[in-house]
């Protein structure tokens, strides 16, 4: 069998089954091979009847004794009940609405059956387990280790076993990619062994094996890409900024606040990075409110009394101009240049000609400290670049810095900053490349804030708690959800919330609304009128702005909480909170939570209010398996690694330096520079 064999040539696949199948994105052998169990079922000891107990997951094999469909008489449902008998004792079986179950199972036959245990009325039963006659070859649904696949409702867990059951010769036509020293070295299955073992493990060493092998190329080929982009940079000239020590001083003596001890320990490896020839790459992390603006404020100034140039980046225009209100009142006292530079702005602390074309032209050349948008930056080549700082974003390639490298020969030092909570093994796999500050703490005059759930009958209670905080001159945001698809940037939901909010529910308040559609001047407006406190209630959607600071906005309301991720909502979350009084956020989720995980993740914000834990929590939530699959993580193509697995983490980045050191353009490793090339990520977030 070729791994290019469509599935509808496999047995029992007609064209429904195909369409299910291509909905999960399996189209080829290829695909469904590599399509993982997120976890298994042990079903490895068979447990002898009169030794099962209720609530117990088992798996027990016997002679069905008695099998018949009945209905429920309360319920209008289909039961099939069975007796099942092995030498220890006999137990009820209980299977609901499958009524064929009692053509397939007759008295007489050999089972093996997995499921769940329960009792009712005294009576202990096995209720829908999985069956197989004992006849049957390979037990592949109720023995051993059972693989469990992520699915739709169209496809069940047995056929899809099936179908793999049936691909898996094809695994053998899987072309090895990694070295075999490699594979010897640190004693990793051969890729077609790893791919069996992965759908029908023996026993659980095996199934770790597999997993350690398929997470290896995942994290190895992570690894090599980061690799190369150290590799390209390491021997590049960088501008040394040396640290000035007594206006530093000055500076953080200034502060109207002390640093805290992870703001110190960051902004002296920054310091310390820029003061070297050879650029710095950094990812400066720091929770929602943790203040990386004053550690990147520290090291532009050192940059600026250097007479360099230096360039803050921020993903939105509001962003852009509430850095640089905040860093120009940081910087007073010093005659520092500063500029904002974004598509509808050009201003700066220093003359500036009237023509727009002179005004940004003189920016770029003058200014020492330039904030603005990223589109709008990497336009222009800044002459005596030497620090380049992304807020939010949080990977620039060789090519991206290469555009903004100076015109001389020097490149500039690098820094991202992000709240996406990231643990640090999990950071060094996926920005091999970039080293690591971490703040760990808040501030320490913070509230933490009270977040609440709130149901749809308990709205106008929500909307009272509002109001009183408005009459305690405190104000609110209210962010709404996207209504729909063809809605994306939310403008409809946003714009009918606006209305209904001003005309019926607080006609005596200033309402403002922003969303992704106004123009920059306009949402500019709208900002600086929330910032001043002319505005009560800013109605918002999801997409605009995260990373505001209006310290005086106490309450947020999220409206449709269930539809936000946890990472989302906690960035939500942090936009208020920032100043003394006590801070709020309310989750407004519909009545009908469909599914229970909601409940709980909505729960885990109300409970943490840390993004580490939170992202754990999130991890946790998505159940053991999905682990694995960080696709909401926007990890896309890591499916498998282990990110808690520093141990293999490590591994994978020794060897991909190695390899990388030894051979930069992989001229020795034909599969390997295949594989990176033809990997999906490839590059695409480096451009
Ligand atoms: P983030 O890390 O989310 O970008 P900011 O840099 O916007 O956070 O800081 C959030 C707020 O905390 C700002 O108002 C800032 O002035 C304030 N802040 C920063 N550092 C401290 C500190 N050490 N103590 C008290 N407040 C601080
Ligand atoms: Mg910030």
């Amino acid at each position: 069998m070729l791994l290019s064999v469509p599935l509808s040539a496999l047995n029992r696949v007609g064209n429904s089954t195909a369409q299910h199948l291509k909905k999960l994105g399996l189209e080829t052998v290829q695909d469904l091979l590599f399509y993982f169990p997120f976890r298994y079922d042990d079903f490895s000891q068979t447990t002898p009847i009169n030794k099962v107990i209720a609530g117990q997951s088992v798996s027990i094999s016997g002679t069905i004794e008695l099998i018949q469909n009945k209905r429920s008489f309360r319920q209008k449902r289909q039961l099939t009940e069975a007796l099942v008998s092995d030498e220890s004792g006999t137990i009820k079986v209980i299977w609901f609405n499958q009524p064929f179950i009692a053509q397939n199972l007759k008295p007489g036959d050999l089972v093996s059956l997995a499921g769940k245990t329960a009792e009712s009325y005294g009576q202990l039963s096995l209720v829908s387990p999985q069956y197989e006659k004992t006849s049957d070859k390979q037990l592949i649904h109720t023995q051993g280790l059972v693989p469990v696949y992520s699915l739709t409702s169209s496809i069940t867990e047995k056929q899809l076993r099936f179908l793999i059951k049936q691909a898996l010769p094809a695994a053998t036509k899987i072309e090895e990619w990694l070295p075999a020293d490699i594979l010897k070295k640190l004693d990793l299955l051969p890729i077609a062994e790893a791919i069996k073992q992965a759908h029908f493990p023996q026993n659980l060493k095996e199934a770790q094996k597999a997993r350690q092998r398929l997470g290896f190329d995942e994290l190895f080929l992570r690894q090599l890409r980061s690799q190369t982009l150290k590799y390209q940079l390491q021997n590049k000239p960088a501008p040394k900024v040396p640290f000035q020590e007594i206006l530093t001083r000055q500076f953080v003596n200034r502060l109207p606040f002390t640093l805290t001890a992870g703001q110190k320990q960051a902004a002296w490896e920054i310091l310390q990075d820029i003061n070297r020839n050879s650029p710095m790459s950094r990812l400066l992390e720091g929770d929602v409110g943790s203040g990386k603006t004053v550690v990147a404020a520290m090291a532009l100034f050192n940059v600026a009394i250097n007479k360099y140039q230096g360039a803050l980046m921020a993903p939105t225009e509001i962003l852009a101009s509430q850095h640089y209100s905040s860093i120009s009142k940081l910087l007073v006292p010093f005659n520092t240049k500063l500029a904002l530079l974004t598509g509808s702005q050009a201003e700066a602390n220093f003359e500036l000609p009237k023509k727009k074309d002179e005004r940004r032209q003189k920016i770029i050349n003058e200014a020492e400290i330039i904030i603005g948008t990223q589109a709008l930056i990497q336009n222009y080549n800044i002459p005596r670049l030497a620090l380049v700082i992304v807020d939010e974003q949080h990977r620039f390639g060789v090519r991206q810095r290469h555009k903004l490298q100076q015109s001389g020969e020097l490149w500039p030092h690098f820094l991202s900053m992000t709240a996406t909570p990231i643990p640090r093994s999990l950071a060094l796999a996926i920005y091999g490349d970039l080293n690591l500050s971490l703040i760990k703490e808040l501030p320490k005059n913070r509230k933490s804030i009270i977040t609440k759930i709130i149901s749809e009958d308990n709205r106008q209670q929500a909307y009272d708690f509002i109001l009183q905080k408005i009459n305690l001159s405190q104000q609110a945001f209210i962010i709404c959800p996207l209504v729909d698809e063809s809605d994306k940037l939310g403008v409809k939901s946003a714009t009918s919330e606006y209305k209904h909010l001003k005309n019926e529910i607080f006609p005596q308040l200033n309402i403002g609304l922003i969303h992704g559609r106004l123009k920059s001047a306009e949402k500019e407006k709208i900002m600086k009128e929330f910032t001043e406190g002319k505005i009560n209630i800013l109605v918002a959607t999801a997409v605009v702005e995260v990373g505001v600071n209006v310290p005086n906005a106490s309450v947020m309301l999220i409206e449709g909480a269930e539809r936000f991720g946890l990472a989302q909502l906690h960035q939500f979350r942090g936009r208020v909170g920032r100043g003394d009084q006590q801070s709020y956020c309310l989750l407004l989720a519909s009545n009908d939570q469909q599914n229970p995980k909601t409940a709980l993740r909505l729960q885990a914000l109300s409970k943490y209010n840390d993004g580490l834990s939170l992202a754990k929590m999130d991890l946790k939530l998505r159940g053991a398996g999905d682990l694995y699959g960080l696709v909401q993580s926007g990890f896309p193509e890591l499916k498998i690694a282990s990110l808690f697995d520093h141990e293999l983490i490590k591994k994978a980045q020794t060897a991909a330096a190695e390899i990388i050191n030894r051979d930069p353009d992989l001229s020795k490793y034909p599969l390997i520079k295949k594989r990176l090339l033809t990997n999906k990520d490839n590059e695409a977030h480096l451009e």
